[in-house]
């Protein structure tokens, strides 16, 4: 562990407002995808003069991209705290490797989630044999719930997938309490890091799950790049998830048909020629995080307080919460604000102030629904970009909006407000 907070590109943007002067922009969308570490960006343009495709070439460029390639996939299972027996798979995204997973499990697998999961952890589940559970009232009561599935799901293999972090709220879910259970009842469990893992450590095997999927993008990695992490069988059992080069170990010509042998697992499910900038900015993200939990936890707890403390003042806000009481959470508040439309209000902010949030419902519709009665919501998630500076703007912003309102009036074009 080292002192100082890692930096990250960008904290001198200044964007312009609706008056034509120039601001300094406070990005406060964090959650959505967040800014690239200064260490990731020096690390991504050493590599762009040598990065070349991976395994298949024999020239110096070849072999250094497969090392960079193969070493960031010890960075991913070292941040992760792996077993040496996981994969590793590099996908796209999180959404993508939640997908691979999917198509990766045995048939008839009895799948078990609660309801209020981002849509790239609650949609790709299919068959029968797939339970939604009621997101209930506190973490504790979700370990007894999915107990009581678990006791009457079909017998055969079992998948429980839980978001470790909410992108809603921001909320902590009891992942090691719920990985107990589904081992009791012989089920796996998958871990939807995407929203924990930039904000606390993950540990795989500490906490008992099978599997766990990250997005670089969220992790102060620029985009195109994700990891699923975890148990090989079931993957090296699956049809390749793309079919094409790099997933084939020998194709041959039968005539009438072709015989193809598949590779084995990582390669499998990693057709095409892979994203090896994408994943070595990965790497050093993972690998510059892991050095700095006790300054970024620290960093964002002070602002977390200050933030919701901040909202707490401005009249006719509602912090949104999937559980009751306070709760351990990462540095992702949503709220809705009176009456007032939050498309107008992430204008508003934008146009007159310079601050990025998120407005609507986050790709969770169930979760945001649920909780503001069919609104949309507003969303501020913050990171290691943030500073106390930018969650006073805000929370001064949004009184100024909600008590003067604005001078200038916005309308509707293209389903976006604007003045
Ligand atoms: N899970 C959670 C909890 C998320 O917040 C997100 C991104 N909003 C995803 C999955 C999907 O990540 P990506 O869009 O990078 O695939």
């Amino acid at each position: 562990t080292t002192a100082a907070l890692p930096r990250v590109v960008g904290s001198a943007l200044r964007v312009p407002l609706v008056t034509g002067e120039l601001v300094e922009y406070a990005n406060l969308d964090h959650a959505a995808s967040a800014p690239c570490l200064e260490q990731v960006r020096d690390a991504v343009d050493e590599l762009l003069p040598w990065y070349a495709s991976v395994h298949r070439g024999a020239g110096f460029a070849s072999q250094v991209s497969t090392r960079v390639y193969e070493q960031a996939r010890a960075a991913v299972r070292r941040f992760l705290g792996a077993r040496s027996t996981d994969a590793v798979v590099f996908t796209r995204n999180a959404t993508d490797a939640l997908n691979l997973l999917a198509r990766s499990l045995p048939r008839h697998t009895a799948v078990v989630l609660f309801d209020t999961e981002h849509h790239a952890a609650l949609l790709p589940w299919r068959g029968p044999h797939v339970r939604r559970l009621r997101t209930p009232s506190s973490p504790a009561a979700a370990v007894p719930e999915l107990d009581r599935a678990l006791r009457e799901a079909p017998v055969g293999p079992r998948l429980v997938v839980v978001t470790g972090a909410s992108n809603v709220t921001g909320e902590l879910w009891p992942v090691a309490e719920l990985a107990r259970v589904a081992r009791r009842h012989g089920a796996r469990i998958a871990l939807d890091a995407a929203q924990l893992a930039p904000h606390r450590p993950v540990d795989v095997r500490a906490l008992g799950v099978d599997y766990a999927v990250l997005s670089g993008h969220k992790l102060y990695a620029p985009f195109g790049s994700g990891a699923l992490v975890g148990r090989g069988d079931w993957l090296q059992a699956a049809e390749p998830y793309l079919v094409g080069g790099g997933a084939t170990s020998r194709v041959t010509d039968h005539g009438d048909r072709l015989g193809v042998a598949w590779a084995a697992v990582p390669e499998r499910h990693e057709a095409g020629t892979p994203n090896v900038v994408g994943v070595h900015a990965l790497a050093v993200a993972c690998d510059v995080l892991g050095r700095h939990w006790e300054q970024t936890a620290a960093h964002e707890r002070a602002l977390l307080a200050r933030l919701r403390e901040g909202l707490r003042t401005v009249p006719g806000v509602h912090e949104l919460a999937l559980f009751e009481g306070d709760r351990d959470r990462v540095g992702v508040v949503s709220f809705t604000v009176g009456g007032q439309d939050a498309g107008y209000l992430a204008a508003a902010l934008s146009a007159e102030h310079g601050i990025g949030v998120r407005d609507g419902a986050f790709c969770a519709h169930v979760a945001v629904h649920r909780l503001t009665g069919d609104r949309r919501a507003l969303r501020a998630s913050l990171g290691l970009g943030t500073t106390e500076e930018h969650v006073d703007r805000l929370v001064a912003a949004l009184r100024g909006l909600v008590t003067e309102g604005s001078r200038w009036s916005y309308e509707q074009r293209d389903g976006r407000w604007a003045p």
